[in-house]
Formats: structure tokens, C-alpha cells, sequence
């Protein structure tokens, strides 16, 4: 990179730390953002007259506000929930809700940065948005939950609408927390939108929508092994998470033949050599959707699998790695340890889950790494899917949205080959997902006018 475009990096992200200083997630995910799209910037100098960078990184709008609630034994409790409107240049606002203890505002901004770029690569006209609280429900009663969702939706639904702003589910929110959601929403407005999406099959929602974020992250990643004429055939797979995106994604990967060895929680991984089976899926589904129990009963049930309390699954080697849990879950060292077990490939289906240490670890190596705003697509774009299935008053065949998801994961790749492929043939996916997002996002704000 010449002096000059490294000065205009630096320059850019001095301003942005400035105007938002400790916010270190947000500048993690900006900055990987920039240094893929600022030798193009460069090279169109009405983008820089523009500022079209700088409107990206202000979020049109956040909305912050409290959430007060009552437990079971009637004692009160307030949360601060949080909307952050990145940015509405290509469609409606569109993005998760996260409700987990670590929630602050770095997080939402940098979670509804990512969702703009990402909305953009599923070629489907949506805005990027995040929101959530820093509630947590574990162990919290259903109708803990629901109070609480109720509480949330009380002041976020001033906020969103079918053509304004449509939120869906994300870690700790999913069908259930939606279903209180929608209800409360609709309660509300009094009337009946595909404004949440992730909704119950016999209310609006779609087919395949739970499957959607693992699956897709399948199939894309089906697509980078086949760059180098692999597939998941006999692989063994390495899975972090065991919630929505981690089940979904270890079933495809065990039914497209690969050996899944690993899942996770926030208190540690099972390892299990044999590989998970249909029926050892079945039982993770029962676990912790229906029962909401912990990784490592696992392994008391399965003795061919080990848990290990308190560690990460990045020790166990592999042919293929797919984090699905959370931001910042695969540090340097755990990088070097995936490189050195011969893993060959690495996936996110996370948001932002390597920090950029790993990151250059991996592509030092010459792995195969996508991040998380190009494989985890699936989801959102499943999610388009269900709002248009909502706006014609139609319910699509499982078939017909898996057909659309593995196209737009497929179409998403060629964005990432034509945009991110090197003077040598190989293919960086972060300069490819980041520059063919920006481009098509920077293209309808010069479009509109300074707004
Ligand atoms: P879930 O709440 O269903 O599952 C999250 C899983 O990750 C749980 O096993 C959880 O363990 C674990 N986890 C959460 N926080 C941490 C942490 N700090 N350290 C270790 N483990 C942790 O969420 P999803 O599966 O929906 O989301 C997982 C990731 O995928 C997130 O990064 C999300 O933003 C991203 N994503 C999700 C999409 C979706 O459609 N749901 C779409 C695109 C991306 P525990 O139970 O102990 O908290």
C-alpha cells in the first residue's frame, strides 16, 4: 500500500476514534472496512468529495432508551435497550436483536456497520440497522422474558415498521423472544406487518429461516473449497456456539459429509472424534431449544465426546473452522493453533468473531477466510426473503427459499472473486465483500442527494 493511502487510513481513523472514543469493536470493524475500500476511494475522488465514507461511519440515527421490568417475585430491574439506524440508502433499515449482557453501544454500532455492508452483498434492497439490550436471559422465566420483550417493544415500536425498519432475531433473541415481540408489536399498531421477521411458520413467517444463517454459511463456504477443487467431504470441522447459527451450520456440514468435532457455549467445547450424527443433532435441537440446558451435558450423555470447561475449540485440529458464537472469539493464538493443525479453511458465521491478528495469521498462511458480512448472509437474506413472502401474502415451498439462498450465497462468492481476487489468483474475501458492498452503497448516496 503506498504512503499516501495509508496517510488518508490513518487520518480517517483518527477522526473516528476521535468522535468515538472507547468504543473498540466499532473501530475494529470500520477500520477493516476502510483499509479495503481506501485505494478506491482514492481512485474516485468524487467519493472523497463526497464524504461518502464519513456518512457511513454516522449512523443516520440511535435510539437509546430504558427498558424497566419486573421478575417473577415482582422485584424491578432496568435495562437499556438500543436502536442504532446505520444507514437506508439501498431499502428499510434491517438487522438483528441482540439481547446479551455485554450489549453496549460499541457493539450495536459496530454490529449495524457490518449489517449495512452485508445487506448489500445479498443483492436484496435492504438498510443496515442493530439493535438489542443488555439483558440477559438465561435463566430467566418465560414469562420473565416476555415482560421484558413487551417492555422493549413498547419504545422500539416508534421506532420500526414493514418500510421503515425491520428487526429480527440474534444472539439470546430467537423464536420465542420474536414471538413475544411481534405480539406486543401488533398489540400496539393494531395491525399485521411482516415488520419482525424470524416469525412462528403460522404467523408470517418463512420456511428455512431457522436454517437459513448455518446453511448459507455451507454453501458459501462449499464454494471457497471448491476454489481449490475440495469439498466437505470427510473434513473435520471444528464449530464454535451451539445456538441457532452453530446448529444449523454442524447439521449441513454433517449432512454434506463432513466430521463435526466441536460445539460451544460461553462455558467451554465439547470435542467428540466420532463426529456428530443425525441423532446426536436431534439431541443438541432438544438441549437447547426446548430444555435450554449447557454444552457439556453433551458429553455426559455421549461418552465418545471430552468437554473442556472454560477453553475455546480453536486446540482441536481441523480441516475446516466455523465460528459461530460471538465477536472476537479467535485471538492469535488461537489462529496459529488452527494454522498449525492444517486447517485449511476458516468461515465465520459470526459477526466479526477473528480479531484482525487472526486474520492476518490466516491469510499469512494463505487459508481460505471469509468474514462474517459474506458467509453469514444467509440469514438476512432468508430474511428479505420472508418480507417479501409477507408483502405478497404468500408462504413460499422450503424448496423454492432454499433454491434463492444457495443463488444469493453463490452470487455473494462471485461479488467476493470479482472484486477481491489478487495479482496472483488468490482470492482476498475481505477486500472482495467490503469493496462490492461499498460500492453499491456509496452509488445510492451520491444518487440521493446530501440527506
Ligand atoms: P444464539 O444466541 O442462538 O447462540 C449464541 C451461541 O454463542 C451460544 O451458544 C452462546 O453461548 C455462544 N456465545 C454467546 N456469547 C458468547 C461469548 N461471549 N463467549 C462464548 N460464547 C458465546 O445466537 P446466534 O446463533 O443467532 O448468533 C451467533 C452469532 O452469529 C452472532 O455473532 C450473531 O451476530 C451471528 N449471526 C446470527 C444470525 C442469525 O440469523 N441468528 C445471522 C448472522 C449472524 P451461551 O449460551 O453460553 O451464551
Amino acid at each position: 500500500m503506498d504512503q499516501f493511502t495509508q496517510k488518508y487510513i490513518e487520518g480517517f481513523m483518527g477522526d473516528v476514534i476521535a468522535k468515538n472514543p472507547g468504543e473498540k469493536e466499532f473501530h475494529q470493524a470500520v477500520r477493516e472496512v476502510v483499509e479495503s475500500v481506501a485505494p478506491y476511494i482514492i481512485e474516485n475522488p468524487q467519493l472523497l468529495d463526497q464524504k461518502v465514507l464519513e456518512r457511513i461511519v454516522e449512523p443516520e440515527r440511535i435510539i437509546i432508551f430504558r427498558v424497566p421490568w419486573t421478575d417473577d417475585r415482582g422485584e424491578i430491574h432496568i435495562n437499556r435497550g438500543f436502536r442504532v439506524q446505520c444507514c437506508s440508502a439501498i431499502g428499510p433499515y434491517k438487522g438483528g436483536i441482540r439481547f446479551h449482557a455485554s450489549v453496549n453501544l460499541s457493539i450495536m454500532k459496530f454490529l449495524a456497520f457490518e449489517q449495512t455492508f452485508k445487506n448489500a452483498l445479498t443483492t436484496l434492497p435492504m438498510g443496515g440497522a442493530k439493535g438489542g439490550s443488555d439483558f440477559n436471559p438465561r435463566g430467566k422465566s418465560d414469562a420473565e422474558v416476555m415482560r421484558f420483550c413487551q417492555s422493549f417493544m413498547t419504545e422500539l415500536s416508534r421506532h420500526i415498521g414493514a418500510d421503515t425498519d425491520v428487526p429480527a432475531g440474534d444472539i439470546g433473541v430467537g423464536g420465542r423472544e420474536i414471538g413475544y415481540l411481534f405480539g406486543q408489536y401488533k398489540r400496539l399498531r393494531d395491525e399485521f406487518t411482516g415488520t419482525l421477521t424470524g416469525k412462528g411458520l403460522a404467523w408470517g413467517g418463512s420456511l428455512l429461516r431457522p436454517e437459513a444463517t448455518g446453511y448459507g454459511l455451507c454453501y458459501f463456504t462449499e464454494q471457497m473449497l471448491a476454489t481449490r477443487g475440495e469439498s466437505f467431504k470427510g473434513k473435520k470441522v471444528d464449530i464454535s456456539g451451539a445456538g441457532n447459527v452453530a446448529q444449523y451450520a454442524a447439521q449441513k456440514a454433517m449432512r454434506l459429509g463432513a466430521i463435526v468435532q466441536t460445539l460451544s457455549d460461553s462455558d467451554g467445547f465439547i470435542y467428540d472424534p466420532e463426529g456428530l450424527t443425525e441423532e446426536k443433532m436431534a439431541y443438541v435441537f432438544e438441549l437447547k431449544n426446548i430444555r435450554r440446558g449447557r454444552i457439556k451435558e453433551y458429553a455426559q450423555k455421549y461418552p465418545s465426546a471430552t468437554y473442556y470447561p472454560g477453553e475455546r475449540p480453536w486446540r482441536i485440529a481441523c480441516d475446516i473452522a466455523l465460528p459461530c458464537a460471538t465477536q472476537n472469539e479467535i485471538e492469535k493464538a488461537d489462529a496459529e493453533n488452527l494454522v498449525k493443525g492444517g486447517c485449511i479453511c476458516v468461515a465465520e458465521g459470526a459477526n466479526m468473531p477473528s480479531t484482525p491478528d487472526a486474520i492476518k495469521i490466516f491469510q499469512g498462511a494463505g487459508l481460505l477466510y471469509s468474514p462474517g458480512k459474506a458467509s453469514n448472509a444467509g440469514g438476512v437474506a432468508t430474511s428479505g426473503l420472508e418480507m417479501s413472502q409477507n408483502s405478497m401474502r404468500q408462504h413460499w415451498t422450503a424448496e423454492e427459499v432454499d433454491t434463492y439462498l444457495r443463488r444469493i450465497m453463490s452470487d455473494i462468492h462471485a461479488a467476493c472473486v470479482k472484486y477481491g481476487t489478487e495479482a496472483d489468483g488468490t482470492v482476498n474475501y475481505v477486500k472482495g465483500a467490503n469493496l462490492a458492498g461499498f460500492i453499491k452503497v456509496a452509488g445510492a448516496i451520491t444518487d440521493q442527494g446530501l440527506v
